[in-house]
């Protein structure tokens, strides 16, 4: 064990000297402290705070951040990290509230709510690991270098919560991020990064690691999927965005939309099925990607399911008359191929807004419509952000299964089984394949809300990087060093 000591620390000694050789150049003289005592030249965009009127202009600032960042050592940022986690702990209420005012969509406390676990749960430098290989040749150091200047497109659903997210990964990695937010919550996001930035500028007197752009387009958009100085692209959001960040020509993150099933089969625990699909797919009123989005369950135990639904509380169920009419004004035709899609008068609406659109009286703190369906119901196929969830009756446990698959397009975002048959769950996990599985819980206990893991609104099926981390922003390098500092290999005759 004293041998195995020993060379412990000796690996730990040679590893830092490696680290030295390879890494970015020490950290400048600041240690931490208002920015005028620091000394750093003032650079041309110092002050801006991260908000800029074009897309150049703000690759600009963002990649004279990067090059300053690069020249610190992680502790700095640390630092930058704990200030944006503490501002959307701190003002979670306000930030909150102004992004619920501002796009419309949603419920309030669950604003909130997602921001304050952003600050506790998303990944920050404590995920930024090297790996060391030591052996008869030597030493290989693998560490992982940032990209650069990072484009961020985030949606309309959860619109600070995503920056946020984005940047306490990104910046952990060592990148800087130049973000085009939808235009209907690009207020709270320009007022969530000048907060961010005024923090961080003040403390260590780096400006504009996060950059907005204020009045966001699809050319802005485009413009910083174009620009040479956007090294990584990472997109939060629907179909049209995920296809263009796919097209766009340089290396892409893609956070893609999602239709989650459910399958509910006779072995199920239904009272727990029923609290756990009423909170997750109420959550935010059901704009959550992961969100439960279509039920199909096992004929048995279907009226079984269906009572425990208004039995536990929170949800009221329509009657088919009800589920026709309310489908008929809920979901509408649009494009050029009059495809189904939901009606923005109830996108992110509460379930009290959706009753009263068909005349149909709730108590207004009722959290989720019900009802029953068939397959070809367009609430099955359409990912329909509103609290309404169709059920669908199956013949046994392979329908179930087999109509989860259909109904989520192949996405491999997110499925749920409520089930105490483990084969069942099994069999659901392969056929599947999707990004996050739960089984017996709500949709966010895949998230570690509820249940274990790390937080991140941005969930990369398409091209599989999963529930993002600092790691997905960073290239890998490898070091090595041959022979000279083996310490474990055989002596050197
Ligand atoms: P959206 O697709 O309408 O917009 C998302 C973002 O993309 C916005 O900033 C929008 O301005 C931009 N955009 C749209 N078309 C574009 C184009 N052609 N070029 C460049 N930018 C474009 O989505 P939304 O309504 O804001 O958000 C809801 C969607 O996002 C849902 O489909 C949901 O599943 C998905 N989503 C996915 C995740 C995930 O982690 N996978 C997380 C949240 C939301």
């Amino acid at each position: 064990m004293a041998n195995l000591k020993f060379s412990e620390d000796v690996i730990r000694n040679v590893v830092s000297q490696v680290l030295a050789e390879v890494g970015p150049p020490p950290a400048n003289a600041n240690t931490g402290g208002n920015f005028s005592s620091v000394g750093s030249s003032p650079s041309s965009f110092a002050g801006r705070n991260g908000v800029f009127q074009n897309a150049d202009e703000a690759v600009a600032a963002a990649n004279e951040a990067f090059e300053l960042i690069s020249q610190r050592g992680k502790e700095d940022r640390k630092k930058a990290i704990d200030h944006i986690r503490r501002i959307v702990t701190d003002q979670a209420v306000e930030l909150g509230t102004m992004e619920m005012n501002e796009t419309k969509v949603g419920r309030l406390e669950h604003k909130i709510g997602k921001l304050q676990a952003l600050g506790e749960k998303a990944p920050g430098i404590e995920f930024m690991n090297t790996q060391v290989f030591s052996g008869d040749h030597g030493l290989a150091v693998i560490e992982h270098a940032p990209f650069g200047v990072i484009g961020a497109i985030t949606p309309v659903t959860h619109s600070l919560p995503t920056i946020a997210g984005n940047a306490v990964n990104m910046i952990a990695g060592g990148n800087t991020v130049v973000v085009n937010p939808h235009p209907s919550g690009k207020n709270v996001a320009a007022e969530g990064v000048r907060r961010f930035n005024e923090a961080i500028y003040n403390d260590i007197g780096v400006d504009n690691l996060i950059c907005v752009v204020a009045n966001p387009t699809i050319e802005s958009a485009d413009a910083i999927f174009k620009h040479r100085d956007v090294k990584l692209i990472c997109v939060t959001g629907g179909p049209m965005v995920a296809r263009a960040a796919l097209k766009a020509g340089k290396r892409a993150v893609v956070a893609g939309p999602g239709n989650p099933p459910v399958v509910v089969d006779e072995t199920a625990d239904l009272e727990n099925a029923a609290r756990c699909i009423i909170e997750g797919a109420a959550f935010d009123n059901n704009l959550l990607c992961i969100a439960e989005k279509e039920v199909f369950v096992v004929d048995s135990v279907f009226d079984q399911l269906m009572s425990a639904m208004e039995r536990v509380g929170g949800a009221v169920r329509l009657n088919a008359a009800e589920v026709a009419q309310f489908t008929s004004v809920a979901i509408v035709q649009v494009g050029d191929d009059n495809h189904d899609a939901p009606s923005r008068d109830f996108l992110g609406q509460d379930a009290a807004v959706l009753a009263r659109g068909i005349g149909k009286v709730v108590p207004e703190d009722t959290q989720l419509l019900f009802g029953e369906t068939d397959e070809h119901n367009p609430f099955v196929s359409v990912e329909q952000m509103m609290p309404f969830v169709p059920f669908v009756r199956c013949r046994d446990v392979d329908e179930a299964i087999a109509l989860a698959q259909k109904y989520e397009h192949g996405f491999r975002h997110t499925s749920i089984i409520h089930s105490n048959n483990v084969r069942n769950l099994t069999r659901m996990g392969r056929i599947m394949d999707t990004t996050l599985f739960i089984k017996n819980g709500p949709c966010m206990a895949g998230l570690g809300l509820g249940g274990e893991g790390y937080l991140s609104f941005s969930i990369a099926g398409p091209t599989g990087e999963g529930v993002t981390t600092p790691l997905t922003f960073t290239r890998e390098r490898r070091c090595s060093l041959v022979d000279d500092l083996c310490v474990l290999g055989k002596p050197k005759t």
